[in-house]
């Protein structure tokens, strides 16, 4: 099988990728505390494997695919600092990475790049970020906003938490880890640390929009670092999540490919 991972190839293999408009898929997540239960890098993880079992699928429907390294820096609030591990870029710093990272791909002529997102916190930076490149390059950048999202359906139907229960360190994101890395999971250490929002206004569930942007966690006690319920996670509601998360994303990378990146060029 070909090589898919962009870091694994040599110079001459990446401009054969520039010639066949490969499209790039660049996994952002977080190296951020997770709960007593989960390891610093849970978000990473998630989108990294999202990202390479997409690129494999596409690849073998005749898209030109690589895989870019994982953007595991992200941005933290404050919030989550009192928990050992955390490692929080500032959100210039942030951005003058992604910034850096992304406009040197674009420099090398790969133009078709799909940023996908597993950590909150970063979206309105990434969605900056986007604005900046295309202000200096005019190379327009795709992001999904949280990869979580690409499975709301599924995650709806089969949820077992209440609202509230999927958030941070909650049900989805420990279901889909004990699916991709049992061995990282501390089961014994789950416990449900579900804190409704003082108004409906701010949504309180991954699952459920508020109508305002607050500046994330501000209101939130966490004891332990969960906003949710992780205590009723299982392993094949996560195998059910990520692949309807990889199914999703697979859709979008062809209608990006197909459609709306030769739109773009041709304009
Ligand atoms: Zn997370």
């Amino acid at each position: 099988m070909r090589e898919i991972i962009l870091t694994r190839m040599t110079w001459e293999d990446v401009k054969k990728c520039v010639t066949e408009k490969s499209i790039v898929l660049v996994p952002v997540g977080s190296i951020e505390e997770h709960g007593p239960h989960l390891p610093l890098l849970t978000d990473s993880i998630i989108v990294e494997e999202v990202v390479k079992e997409t690129a494999k699928r596409v690849i073998k429907e005749g898209i030109p695919t690589l895989v870019a390294p994982t953007i595991a820096f992200g941005y933290s609030s404050r919030d989550v600092m009192k928990f050992p591990g955390t490692i929080a870029l500032r959100i210039d710093t942030f951005i003058d990475l992604v910034f850096d990272y992304l406009t040197s791909l674009i420099h090398h002529g790969l133009r078709r790049i799909l940023v996908v997102n597993s950590h909150g916190q970063n979206y309105g930076a990434l969605r900056v970020v986007a604005r900046k490149i295309y202000e200096k390059t005019s190379v327009p950048i795709a992001i999904v906003p949280l990869c979580t999202l690409l499975a709301r359906e599924v995650i709806m139907k089969y949820r077992k938490s209440d609202l509230g229960g999927i958030l941070h360190a909650g049900e989805v994101e420990t279901s889909v880890m004990l699916y991709l890395e049992k061995e990282l999971v501390k089961l014994e250490k789950v416990s449900r640390e579900v804190t409704v929002p003082p108004s409906p206004i701010l949504g309180g569930d991954a699952m459920l929009r508020g109508k305002i942007f607050l500046t994330t966690w501000s209101y939130w006690r966490s004891e332990k670092g969960i906003l949710g319920d992780p205590t009723v996670a299982r392993e094949e509601f996560g195998k059910v999540v990520f692949d309807k998360i990889v199914e999703e994303l697979v859709s979008i990378v062809k209608e990006l490919y197909f459609k709306v990146f030769p739109k773009i060029e041709e304009s």
